[in-house]
């Protein structure tokens, strides 16, 4: 089976006594072993967050670079994260692709260069409040993740993350049957585009919304493999988010 995987994006929230505190209340707490965690910090905080963090949960970047070295000013490479002991990174979050105006090119060519340096990635994908209306959910997600299965050839350290546009950070989170059908066609796309073994062994997470009242319903869906937590993350809640199939 695929081990369960539970990431809290706290996008660009926190400062140094808080990030101090939540790590501090993720060490204290009794955590479902069979669940892996990973926390995403801003930038600035992850090495913080490496050093105080028990052994076991993992970090990740909110984003990395695609070239080694060099003049890029504002960007942090693949080593540099792996050189502090960051271990993950997210790629193609809907607020870099909308706002940062990132393409799907480019997220696959940031794919890249993170799994070939050796770290997980939790690739997101989702659509648009528009392009569900449109019919379009599928499509748009299977382009998104296409453009990656042109570059990467191993998704054995990528975990999928669906999170449909309109459930993030609004409340609104997908009902079971959303996520789930949405779920099934992205493990479908991988059986055609990647392998079945892909198919069989990739984590796909739901994000959007997950709260310690929602997610136990979602997570008994078939191809639900844990969730990409935002605001609730930040809270003492995540742990009950962590510790759902209990
Ligand atoms: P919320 O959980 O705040 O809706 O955010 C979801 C998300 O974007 C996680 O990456």
């Amino acid at each position: 089976g695929r081990q369960f995987f539970v990431g809290g994006n706290f996008k660009m929230n926190g400062n140094i006594k808080t990030i101090r505190d939540i790590v501090h209340n993720i060490n204290q707490a009794k955590l479902d072993p069979n669940v892996e965690v990973v926390i995403a910090p801003p930038s600035l905080y992850l090495l913080l967050a490496r050093e105080h963090l028990r052994k076991g949960i993992e970090v990740a970047a909110q984003n990395v670079f695609d070239k080694p070295n060099g003049a890029f000013t504002g960007e942090i490479s693949v080593d540099q994260l792996k050189e502090s002991g960051i271990t993950w990174t997210i790629l193609g979050h809907s607020e870099r692709r909308v706002i940062l105006q990132e393409d799907d090119q480019f997220v696959a060519s940031k794919t890249k260069a993170a799994i070939d340096g050796g770290l997980g990635v939790i690739l997101c994908c989702g659509e648009s409040l528009e392009q569900r209306e449109a019919g379009k959910t599928i499509e748009v997600v299977t382009t998104q993740l296409k453009a990656v299965a042109e570059k990467v050839k191993d998704w054995s350290r990528i975990v999928v993350a669906y999170e449909p546009i309109w459930a993030i950070g609004t409340g609104k989170v997908a009902t079971t049957e959303q996520a789930q059908e949405v779920h099934a066609a992205i493990r479908e796309w991988l059986k055609k585009d990647v392998s079945p073994e892909a198919a069989e062994a990739t984590r796909i997470l739901y994000g959007g919304s997950v709260t310690e009242k929602n997610c136990s319903e979602l997570s008994k869906q078939p191809d639900i493999d844990g969730f990409l937590v935002g605001g609730a993350s930040l809270k003492p809640a995540f742990v009950d988010i962590i510790n759902c199939n209990n």
